[in-house]
């Protein structure tokens, strides 16, 4: 696919868009240009949507017995493809292979749970509500769904939405990044194969235009949305304007606790990986580190010597640890809060910046960054920096930490690091955090479970995911009926 031009995938065909304008997909390591990508006009958009509503009717008549013979086909095709899917997901997005083969196997869990639909989307039935009447609650498809995604997950985070909304009979749209478009043309290459009748998925690339003809377009009954809180927020507000259902997850400033019973070589590792795992662009990346009490004393050199050792280099090659940030602004951006972070007061105790990576002098590379005493109403505290820093607070106990967890605007995840139930159930009763972490630094929920976000992390009522997503995807109808006897 080396340089190629991306393709819209309208209708059961592989298209090129009326695009004016392209862009350019960079390999993150490298800098090089790998592909480009056009900008797609409404007109692609209003193609998709035409062809979605025009499969709708056969789909959904289509047994849910039989839709899922679609995603088990499915399922089968991305696991004899994952070493492919992972190196493109990785020469896009930067991420290692094992973090891109993992990502993956997260997104193919959510195809294994939306194979459930016959049985999560049955209705309910109710004999004698009063003499001789019955009620009967069924569910049934909204019709055509979108779906827009992020940058950092480009193979998951579309399977969060895909094979819950067809399993349930609906007909679909993605508009993936445009920074990290190349995964979701190698999952449709898949979709192609799985022989999903037309119509039924489509693809369009595009930006912030292509976003627009989605959230304006009358056919399109129900929008989800992944990516950071300002567009989060703008896309909530247009497509429930438009009278469309809209599940918009935002972005996140992922605290961990460590109390001073905690196992400080643990807390070191976990906290690691959650800071620095994929150079800390996850929504569920720990961002801060609130220690109490003596854990305050052993957590930052723990922190500092595991940071300094992560290998950083190109995702593909052997041992790396850690790869690029997604791009040269994001970089800059990064460093930028750092310098803002120590101007706040903060003491810079690893300092990742002006990296060089061997053969990668290209390449967008930062290597993990601690910064201690951090102001707490501080830019560095508050904003959502989405790389691999990490900054350390301190409370005297944990009634101060949790207060400090619930003040922020948001609330994707927190985690707890400690021996005592009682904290922990305390921490679990007060936080004010959709996904927690208990001696886990990473709380990623099942793919059978809601993937939760409160506060500015989250905008809709149903979250994505196992039953919320059959929620999302269903409209309910209820029946009462009366039969005269005879
Ligand atoms: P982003 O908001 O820049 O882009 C997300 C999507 O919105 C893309 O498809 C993009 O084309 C579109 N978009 C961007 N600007 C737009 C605009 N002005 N109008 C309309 N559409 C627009 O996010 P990103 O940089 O790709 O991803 C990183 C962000 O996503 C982080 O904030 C991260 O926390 C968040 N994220 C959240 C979760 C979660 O589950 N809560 C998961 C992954 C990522």
């Amino acid at each position: 696919m080396s340089n190629a031009q991306l393709l819209n995938y309208l209708n059961g065909e592989w298209c090129r868009s009326g695009a004016g304008e392209h862009l350019d997909i960079l390999n993150p390591a490298t800098a090089e240009v790998i592909a480009t990508m056009p900008l797609s006009p409404t007109a692609d958009v209003d193609a998709a949507a035409r062809a979605a509503a025009n499969a709708f009717t056969e789909w959904r008549q289509t047994p849910a017995g039989e839709r899922v013979q679609y995603l088990f086909k499915l399922k089968t095709l991305l696991e004899a493809n994952l070493d492919d899917l992972a190196r493109t997901l990785t020469n896009e997005c930067g991420k290692t292979y094992t973090e891109a083969s993992g990502e993956l196997r997260r997104g193919i869990e959510n195809i294994e749970v939306a194979c459930g639909i016959p049985i999560l989307m049955q209705g309910a039935y109710s004999e004698d509500i009063s003499r001789g009447i019955d009620e009967i609650l069924i569910r049934q498809p909204v019709g055509v769904v979108a779906a827009i995604t992020p940058f950092n997950f480009p193979g998951m985070i579309p399977l969060w939405f895909l094979p819950y909304a067809i399993a349930c009979g609906n007909t679909f749209i993605l508009k993936p990044s445009e920074k990290t478009p190349m995964t979701s043309q190698k999952i449709f290459a898949l979709i192609e194969q799985a022989g999903i009748p037309k119509g039924v998925v489509n693809l369009v690339n595009g930006a912030k235009e292509t976003v627009d003809a989605v959230l304006d377009h009358p056919v399109v009954r129900a929008v989800s949305f992944v990516g950071s809180t300002p567009v989060a927020k703008y896309v909530y507000s247009r497509a429930t304007a438009n009278g469309k259902r809209a599940q918009c997850q935002g972005g996140a400033k992922n605290p961990l606790i460590v109390l001073p019973d905690a196992d400080l070589e643990e807390v070191a590792r976990s906290a690691a990986d959650s800071a620095f795992g994929c150079a800390g662009q996850r929504c569920l990346a720990a961002s801060l580190a609130i220690t109490v009490g003596e854990a305050t004393s052993t957590f930052t050199q723990a922190m500092a010597e595991t940071a300094v050792s992560r290998r950083v280099g190109y995702g593909l090659n052997e041992g790396v640890e850690m790869g690029p940030v997604i791009r040269a602004e994001s970089k800059a951006r990064i460093e930028k809060l750092i310098q803002i972070g120590m101007e706040e007061g903060a003491k810079l105790v690893v300092d990742g910046r002006r990296v060089r990576i061997s053969s990668y002098e290209q390449g967008y590379f930062l290597k993990p960054t601690i910064l201690e005493d951090v102001n707490p109403g501080g830019q560095i505290a508050q904003t959502e920096i989405f790389g691999p820093v990490l900054g350390v607070m301190h409370a005297k106990d944990i009634d101060e930490a949790i207060a400090l967890v619930n003040r922020h605007h948001y609330g994707n995840m927190a985690c707890l690091f400690t021996r005592s139930g009682a904290a922990a159930r305390k921490f679990r009763y007060e936080a004010q955090v959709g996904n927690l972490g208990i001696n886990v630094g990473v709380a990623a929920p099942m793919a059978f479970f809601p993937f939760c976000g409160w506060k500015e992390s989250f905008f809709g009522d149903l979250h994505g995911q196992g039953r919320d997503a059959v929620e999302f995807y269903t409209e309910k109808k209820v029946v009462v009926e009366r039969w005269p006897k005879g």
